[in-house]
């Protein structure tokens, strides 16, 4: 809806307002790992989407995907009155279409049937567990999962939980162990260091809870922004900044939701945050992994039943 509003003395401006989500974190709490396919018989992903799509309601709003919190964001565009021109002074920089992108990819995760749904960091913990160790297990499999499928990090938190896993389970279990434990993830034996040493630090300075910050975060070795924005929004419900992995940083790239190409997910982070709103931080990390994961592939993405592939600028890659 647009509106327009008086601000001070000599300008006018037309106010803008959009709808935001809240977190999608805590919206399931099935802690069951199971896995509804969108991979099986009759054509792999592509078929199996086209499916989908081909009954879909285009009207977004009539979508009953997701139960999600809807309140109202505003973004402000500024007109100088004084010399009576046209000219803009846009406060900030946003790309064209992404409202409507944005609402495309909300319908093609609706099924809530990628990997990242039943098997991401969010999933993996004990729900029955006291919350300090909740959180922990939640910086857990955040740090296994770094290049590592959901899959396998999911079965290496099976395996963990199984055996005790608390900062203090952790220093008493030497490393053949442990690294018997989550073997294959990816890097495992460098995990293996890392979460000793970071064990160590969480039972020593934080009785074996985790820093609530994100600058006390990234100080436990093997954690870097993005698992620390992560676990902020995960473990202590606080949306601190967009946790940004390949996926986010590859498809925001993709979309041209960035003033200018980026190299790495840090400068991903950083750009998107300058536009996006606040209120989406937290969803977008969730609706951008799984769409990577079943549409908007890394290699060969599946442009010919994307929903964005007129308005996308890499469509047909
Ligand atoms: S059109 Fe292709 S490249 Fe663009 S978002 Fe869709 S799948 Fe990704």
């Amino acid at each position: 809806m647009l509106r327009n509003v008086r601000c001070g003395t000599t300008r006018l401006c037309y106010v803008v307002e959009s709808l935001k989500m809240s977190s999608p974190y805590f919206m399931q709490s099935s802690s069951v790992l199971t896995r509804s396919s969108s991979h099986g018989a009759g054509g792999g992903p592509a078929a199996s989407l086209r499916s989908k799509l081909s009954s879909r309601q285009r009207d977004v709003d009539a979508v009953p995907a997701r139960k999600v919190k809807v309140e109202e964001a505003t973004v402000k565009v500024e007109y100088d009155e004084d010399d009576g021109a046209s000219r803009v002074k846009a406060e900030h920089w946003e790309p064209p279409d992404w409202t409507k992108q944005l609402g495309f990819i909300r319908e093609m995760r609706s099924g809530r049937d990628a990997p990242v749904d039943n098997m991401g960091a969010e999933k993996c913990y004990d729900t029955q567990a006291p919350a300090h160790v909740r959180r922990f297990q939640v910086l857990v499999s955040l740090m296994l999962s770094s290049q590592t499928k959901d899959q396998v990090t999911g079965a290496a938190m099976q395996r963990l939980r199984a055996h005790g896993c608390t900062a203090e389970n952790i220093v008493a279990t030497d490393d053949k162990k442990l690294g018997e434990l989550i073997y294959p993830v990816g890097f495992w034996r460098n995990k293996v260091k890392f979460l000793k040493q970071t064990s160590a630090m969480l039972v020593t300075e934080f009785g074996g809870d985790i820093p609530n910050s994100v600058e006390g975060l990234v100080r436990l070795p093997g954690v870097g922004p993005k698992m620390a924005h992560l676990a902020m929004d995960i473990a202590w419900d606080q949306v601190s900044g967009i946790g940004v992995d390949t996926h986010v940083h590859r498809i925001s790239n993709r979309l041209g939701w960035l003033k200018k190409p980026t190299k790495n997910p840090e400068d991903t982070r950083k750009a998107l945050e300058e536009w996006l709103p606040r209120e989406l931080w937290s969803e977008i990390n969730w609706l951008l992994v799984g769409f990577g994961q079943q549409v908007c592939l890394p290699v060969s993405p599946l442009c010919s039943v994307c929903l964005n592939q007129y308005s996308c600028p890499s469509g047909g890659l």
